[in-house]
């Protein structure tokens, strides 16, 4: 049995070890358009590599597909495989890291499998197009014009549009719609926003504070404790980068991000303080001149909190990860089989799932990757 894999990034070599490890009798390959395998992984968790998270509710995954994808193979048994491959993990408050923290040195363990289990790797190799012979195997057309034939199943893991100079740049979109799949409303996930305050004068200032995302009628959808850093245009932070996918993938009308800087006992020291005095010298004590200015200048009134109208998200080149993808109207959910052509599967980032900073994106293409591995083994 013949295997072509389209993508050889996280999904695309963990499908490989996974079929491999079941069974080495099938011919696994991998095609990758860069010169090396993983490229993103070195960038992951600024370069520890944040693999997973035990905290594993719905609310951190984009749909309920993506959440039944990540419950087949749970951060437990990701753990668990892994193990298996002698690749150890470490526990940091529920985040889980390779041990060694190193995203490279995690790389060079897959690597290792990729190996030793005589995984065909053709890096270099950008898929131009496919198609289905007359014995209903797959032929793979390359851009430098090579062509492999005969594969049984074709599996596509060739991820989303984010980060481009790392590999995925989208460009297997276009040839799937040429086979009439239809691909979701792509955007950028996980990224910076734009305000349509300005930001400028607090470009690089960092505050911890309580980011809260409000919709056009005040409801509160989202808040969580973290760190904001201001851009010259706009805001940035794991917080922000979390509230900008939950603005994308909830679809949020006229958006709003509260920061609350202050906890209830310090708010109320301000209030009161200000009451006494009527004076705003107070916030001396608690920002430096910069933001002391910045807050004079924008928020006299209502300095308890500072608001910001959302105004556009940052380019692909710096999300981490792409919001849409291949649509489950042509992907069985379960098997993760395309419905338009037989022994066709997708696994990681290329299908319409994504979750939130924190390991959800690598936990979905290790579990996506898995289902697709088992379903190919009930062919044999
Ligand atoms: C800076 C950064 C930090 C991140 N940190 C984390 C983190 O700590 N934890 C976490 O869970 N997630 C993190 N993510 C998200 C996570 O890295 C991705 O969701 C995940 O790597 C996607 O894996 P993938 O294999 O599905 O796709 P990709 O990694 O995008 O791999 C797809 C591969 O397919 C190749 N390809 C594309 N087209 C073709 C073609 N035509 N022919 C052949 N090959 C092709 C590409 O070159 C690429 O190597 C981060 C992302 C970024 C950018």
């Amino acid at each position: 049995m013949k295997v072509a894999i389209i993508g050889g990034g996280y999904s695309g070599v963990i499908l490989s070890i996974l079929l491999k490890k079941q069974n080495n009798d099938i011919d696994v390959y991998i095609f990758e358009k860069e010169n090396k395998l993983m490229k993103k992984i070195y960038a992951t968790g600024n370069g520890r590599c944040n693999l997973g998270n035990f905290n594993d509710n719905l609310k951190f995954f984009n749909s309920i597909e993506a959440y039944r994808i990540y419950k087949n193979c749970d951060i437990n048994k990701q753990i668990h495989i892994l193990k298996e491959l002698n690749i150890a993990t470490r526990n940091i408050q529920g985040y889980v890291y390779p041990f060694s923290l190193s995203a490279k040195n995690y790389i060079e363990n897959l690597e290792f499998w990729v190996k030793k289990l005589n995984i065909k790797v053709y890096l270099n190799h950008k898929l131009k197009s496919y198609n289905q012979n007359v014995l209903k195997k797959y032929n793979l057309i390359f851009e430098n014009y090579l062509n492999i034939d005969d594969f049984d199943f074709l599996i596509f893991t060739s991820g989303g549009k984010s980060t481009p100079n790392l590999g995925s740049d989208g460009n297997l979109f276009n040839i799937l719609k040429e086979h009439f799949y239809t691909i979701s409303n792509l955007q950028p996930g996980l990224c910076p926003i734009k305000t349509l305050e300005s930001t400028k004068e607090l470009k690089n200032e960092r505050i911890k504070c309580k980011a809260c995302l409000y919709d056009n009628s005040s409801n509160l959808i989202y808040s969580e404790d973290g760190e904001v850093i201001f851009k010259e245009d706009g805001l940035s932070g794991i917080c922000i980068f979390n509230i900008e996918s939950i603005i994308k993938n909830k679809n949020i009308q006229s958006p709003k991000i509260i920061l609350k800087v202050f906890d209830e006992e310090n708010e109320k020291m301000i209030k009161n303080y200000y009451t006494k005095y009527k004076n705003i010298e107070v916030l001396h004590g608690f920002f430096d001149s910069r933001m002391f200015n910045y807050i004079i200048k924008y928020y006299k009134n209502n300095f308890y909190q500072f608001e910001f109208s959302y105004a556009e998200s940052y380019s692909f080149s710096d999300s981490q990860v792409t919001i849409g993808g291949v649509s489950f109207l042509n992907i069985n959910k379960d098997t993760l089989e395309s419905k338009i052509e037989k022994n066709v599967y997708f696994a990681g980032e290329i299908l319409d799932i994504n979750g939130l900073c924190g390991g959800y994106n690598l936990m979905l293409c290790f579990s996506s990757s898995y289902i697709v591995c088992n379903n190919i083994l009930k062919h044999l």
